[in-house]
């Protein structure tokens, strides 16, 4: 089974793919992880890779799909995987649809206004020195209030991302691109909107209980086969 999480940057699709991975044991497939891995590894694809985020644009959908066609042949993959941050435009989903064989397909668009992502993501604070997360709109969030690292506490500091015009405009972006997506999965049938301003438990019990439905279907008719 194949779960493509859609979402804007801090509808917490990432939370949710996590969620989806500890109950159902799909790995998450994250292609902000793919990408930094292979400038890390330092392969002919990452050294490319480098190049292009260096200069601040979006790494072609050729070397994406490349990066995710070699992590989903991985035998961890063979009863299911989530895709966290991709397709991100209707040219990857088609490049994805010719590569791919199974045929099972959930796809998720976890929704949030342009409002409700800057109130969240204008929160976030990360340790420069550990890179731990934090968010200071959280109640539970670990930092005093001089905003150190409760690890390390080295200084935090709001990520170059997580600037209110960084934030409105990489939404724009996703608006953008996400809706020819949108409709393309709508035409499929395989499309699931969520509603992603609700608390995170109710979020994820909405996805958990399509998800089930969908597996007890699939085994029900493959074992009448
Ligand atoms: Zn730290």
């Amino acid at each position: 089974m194949r779960i493509i999480l859609l979402g804007p940057a801090g509808s917490g699709k990432g939370t949710q793919a996590d969620l989806i991975m500890e109950t159902f044991g799909f790995p998450k497939i994250s292609t902000g992880d793919l990408l930094r891995q292979a400038v890390q590894q330092g392969t002919e694809l990452g050294k490319k890779v480098s190049e292009v985020m260096k200069v601040g644009n979006l790494v072609e959908d050729e070397i994406v799909l490349k990066l995710v066609e070699e992590r989903i042949q991985l035998p961890d993959c063979r009863q299911g995987y989530v895709l966290d941050g991709f397709p991100r435009n209707l040219n990857q989903a088609l490049l994805l649809e010719k590569m791919v064989k199974e045929s099972q397909e959930i796809v998720f668009e976890i929704e949030a206004t342009e409002e409700e992502i800057l109130k969240r993501l204008a929160g976030r604070r990360v340790c420069l020195q550990c890179q731990a997360v934090y968010n200071i709109n959280n109640d539970n969030n670990k930092t005093d209030n001089s905003y150190r690292c409760n690890n390390c506490g080295s200084k935090l500091v709001i990520r170059e991302d997580d600037k209110p015009e960084v934030i409105r405009e990489r939404y724009k972006i996703y608006i953008r691109n996400i809706k020819p997506l949108i409709d393309y999965y709508a035409g499929k049938g395989v499309l699931f909107q969520i509603d992603g301003q609700k608390p995170v438990e109710e979020v994820f019990r909405a996805i958990k209980s399509i998800i089930e439905k969908k597996l007890s279907n699939y085994s029900v008719s493959s074992g009448r086969r």
